[in-house]
């Protein structure tokens, strides 16, 4: 045994340990031997025993009279001999915890049983050390923390919604793990000790995000955390610790404890992340709000309200409102907008719009106009009390990183609505009084001719006897019935113009045949008036343009007439052409018609082009006019992308000038095949079939013919026309003038049938086109159907005549 315990002695573990405890036994189990090693002075005022051979029996007999009263059956009950065996096999130790009585003085001990392992299996070591102050430090916390129920239930409710939960005394450093989550029990583990904040630094910072560190470690200090609670309730921060390899957010929180002695803070850890990213999310939808919001605001002035809706839940927010818009009471609780505002508009919009609208705002539709168009606007009167105010909502889709919008604004458009509104009265009545007008003065200008016509009839009739009267009374009926056919085709044109369908009719213009043509009338007519007149064209370089050919002519003639009409006998008209270059294959071509006339007021020049509108010195005059030429000329000018302008002065004369810039055509300087020079014997005994259903008509036409030598024969259809011609054999005809508007066969069919037959015969028969359908659109069918010409009824028995003629001859060869 000595040598045994010699052995010991010279371990220098045993030596080492030797200071930290009251006392050292060796003991052997096998045979329940002891000797106390060493042991302290106040452990040695006890007086026990120092060597023995019932360890078990001796320590259960002597100390229960040492233990503390109130830990003698614990003490009893735990350190036998079988106990103290079991446990030692179990987990190499066996400790426990009481209070030994010092006199009267009891001190917290702790006994500790170890198994030396490298003799034989009985023998061991018994420390028995004074845990005294540790004990009573947690005593005072444990009577500190049961004190006080209402914290043990704060810390329970809070355990829930922490990771763990402390509870540190700020003087000591002691700190308690309260409860703990386990993932966090695995990362920090510590559950108690004297060192809170150099084993929270530790063990927190091992597990730290690394970019948080440095914030942590400055924060987190025993100095930094008294310091915030001293100014405010909470100390709180926030860092990631990495946690399943991915870094999440936590919370710690401290709070002082209103204990005592207020040294007392509880502490608690707390998973933030889904919080957090909650939080980063609503931060970016909010910078989004803000966004919205802006535009709201910028808006506001023009809305009265302005929504934003996510089309899949229908959840929607309200921007901004006008308070006008808030006197509606517009219901805005729900989550689904459509709903919600389909219910406001049933109840808040005028009757008269309410189907329309309800039948249109519903998911499905504005969301397929929006898909499809990427706005969505409607009109409707909404019911301030008894007022119904235009209201316009429109609606338009965005599309950011959030996803799709729907941003609804409805505005006032009271005003705007009304204004169109007077608008509209006015320019209908407008419409209504041009109407007027219109009749008024078409009333008069027709009677005007008519009652010429008329009146002069009677006369004539009236005159047999008298041929000078009676050809007197035929001259006036003349003029007065050329008068209102050109009338009726202004009327035909203004017409055609205002309700759009005039056309131009491009293609290859032929300015020096436009030149020609215009002297051949107008000199004419000046040389009737006594006027002289003058044309120039010589710098005019290009005569082969795109254009329409008959309504240049048509702007020209109408000008150059009124100079014409409207200057007093000596004095002199001139019309001077010019040509300018232009942009690519173009030229500018300027028209001049000057005259040294009656000239015309600064009042009038304005509304000069107007319809209807006439200087008044030439109503006075008694000058025959409509006030269309003008009109007509102007907006014939304008289809062209032309000018028109006009200079004058009243007593002195006018300056009308024309500016069109038309394309070139390349064949240049050579003309077109040129039309045979009309003489009256050419067409002596020329064999034409007269086409036309009306009797007066065919009887004039017939007459005109035969005045010329011509051999007329009649077809009443287009059926007969063709079956004549058939009859008559290749080469009887020389031409055809065709009515259009026939029973049993048209114009055209039979033109077509007349065309059908050539085809083998290889021989152009000359058809002519007279017909009161005078439109260009019916011209160009007639030239489809396979026509050679066009003449419009009623018809001018010379330009006839140069008609039949040019076609009879050009198509003799
Ligand atoms: P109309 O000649 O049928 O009256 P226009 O539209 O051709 O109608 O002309 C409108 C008015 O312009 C004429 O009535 C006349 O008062 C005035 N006017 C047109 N050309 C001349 C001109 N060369 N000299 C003086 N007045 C003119």
């Amino acid at each position: 045994m000595e040598h045994e315990v010699m052995d010991v002695l010279q371990s220098s573990v045993a030596q080492a340990l030797a200071a930290d405890y009251f006392c050292i036994y060796y003991v052997n189990t096998a045979n329940d031997n002891f000797i106390e090693y060493s042991s302290s002075p106040e452990y040695r005022v006890l007086g026990l025993p120092k060597i023995g051979n019932d360890m078990i029996s001796f320590s259960r007999t002597t100390f229960e009279k040492l233990v503390h009263p109130d830990d003698q059956e614990q003490f009893l009950e735990l350190f036998t001999k079988q106990n103290v065996v079991e446990s030692l096999n179990l987990h190499g130790t066996f400790t426990m915890t009481f209070r030994m009585m010092f006199g009267n003085v009891p001190t917290y001990v702790h006994l500790k049983a170890t198994r030396i392992t490298d003799k034989d299996d009985h023998h061991l070591v018994i420390g028995i050390s004074s845990v005294d102050e540790q004990m009573r430090a947690q005593a005072n916390f444990e009577k500190a923390h049961h004190a006080s129920i209402t914290y043990s239930r704060i810390a329970q409710a809070l355990a829930e919604d922490y990771f763990s939960i402390y509870y540190v005394d700020m003087q000591t450093d002691h700190f308690i793990e309260y409860s703990s989550d386990e993932a966090y029990r695995e990362l920090c583990i510590d559950r108690s000790g004297d060192d809170f904040f150099a084993l929270s630094r530790k063990n927190t910072l091992r597990v730290m995000y690394e970019e948080d560190q440095g914030a942590f470690l400055a924060a987190f200090t025993k100095e930094n955390i008294l310091r915030v609670l001293d100014e405010h309730k909470t100390f709180t921060l926030s860092y990631r610790l990495i946690m399943g390899g991915v870094p999440t957010y936590v919370s710690m929180k401290a709070t002082r404890m209103k204990d005592e002695d207020g040294n007392h803070i509880i502490i608690g850890v707390n998973n933030i992340d889904a919080q957090m990213r909650q939080q980063a999310e609503y931060r970016r939808a909010e910078e989004d709000r803000i966004t919205y919001s802006r535009v709201a605001q910028a808006l506001t002035g023009d809305y009265f309200s302005i929504y934003v809706v996510e089309p899949d839940t229908e959840r929607f927010v309200e921007y901004s409102s006008t308070e006008r818009y808030s006197e509606l009471g517009i219901e805005k609780a729900g989550d689904n907008f459509f709903s919600v505002s389909r219910h406001n508009m049933a109840r808040l919009i005028y009757e008269g719009d309410r189907d329309r609208v309800l039948g249109t705002f519903t998911k499905e539709k504005v969301m397929k106009i929006l898909e499809r168009d990427g706005s969505f606007t409607m009109k409707y009167r909404l019911m301030f009390g008894e007022t119904p105010v235009y209201v316009s909502m429109k609606a338009t889709l965005l599309e950011d990183k959030n996803g799709r919008h729907l941003v609804i604004g409805t505005n006032n458009i009271d005003a705007q609505m009304k204004r169109e509104e007077e608008y509209r009265i006015r320019m209908a009545d407008a419409r209504t009084q041009a109407k007027n007008d219109f009749l008024a003065n078409m009333s008069h200008d027709i009677r005007t001719p008519m009652n010429a016509i008329v009146g002069y009839t009677n006369i004539a009739k009236s005159h047999r006897d008298d041929p000078e009267a009676m050809m007197d009374a035929l001259d006036k009926i003349g003029s007065s019935s050329h008068f209102l056919l050109s009338l009726i085709n202004d009327i035909l044109d203004i017409s055609k113009i205002e309700s759009g369908r005039m056309q131009l009719n491009m293609g290859d213009c032929d300015l020096m045949a436009v030149f020609s043509r215009i002297e051949d009338i107008t000199s004419l007519q000046a040389r009737s008036r006594s006027l002289s007149i003058h044309y120039d064209h010589s710098s005019v370089k290009h005569f082969r343009v795109c254009g329409d050919e008959l309504r240049i002519e048509q702007v020209l003639i109408n000008i150059i007439s009124n100079a014409i009409k409207y200057a007093p006998a000596g004095k002199s008209v001139t019309l001077i052409a010019e040509e300018m270059p232009g942009d690519a294959g173009r030229a500018k071509y300027r028209f001049i018609v000057r005259d040294t006339g009656i000239g015309m007021s600064e009042e009038y020049l304005p509304h000069i082009f107007e319809s209807f509108t006439r200087e008044q010195s030439t109503t006075i005059n008694r000058i025959q006019g409509t006030g269309l030429g003008l009109a007509i000329t102007a907006r014939i000018v304008e289809m062209m992308g032309g000018t028109i302008s006009v200079v004058s002065k009243q007593g002195e004369g006018s300056e009308f000038t024309v500016e069109l810039m038309l394309e070139l055509r390349d064949a240049e300087g050579e003309t077109g095949p040129e039309s045979p020079a009309f003489s009256e014997t050419d067409l002596n005994g020329k064999r034409v079939l007269l086409v036309e259903d009306n009797d007066i008509n065919a009887e004039i036409a017939i007459m005109i013919l035969e005045q010329y030598g011509m051999l007329v024969d009649r077809a009443v259809n287009g059926r007969e026309a063709v079956e004549k011609i058939d009859r008559g054999g290749d080469g009887h005809y020389d031409a055809v003038l065709m009515d259009i508007q026939m029973p049993v066969m048209n114009g055209y069919d039979a033109t077509r049938a007349i065309r059908a037959r050539e085809n083998t015969s290889g021989r152009i028969l000359p058809i002519i086109a007279m017909s009161a359908n005078a439109y260009d659109d019916d011209v160009r069918e007639c030239l489809d159907a396979g026509m050679n010409a066009h003449i419009a009824k009623p018809f001018n028995p010379d330009e006839l005549m140069i008609v039949l003629h040019s076609h009879i001859m050009s198509g003799r060869g």
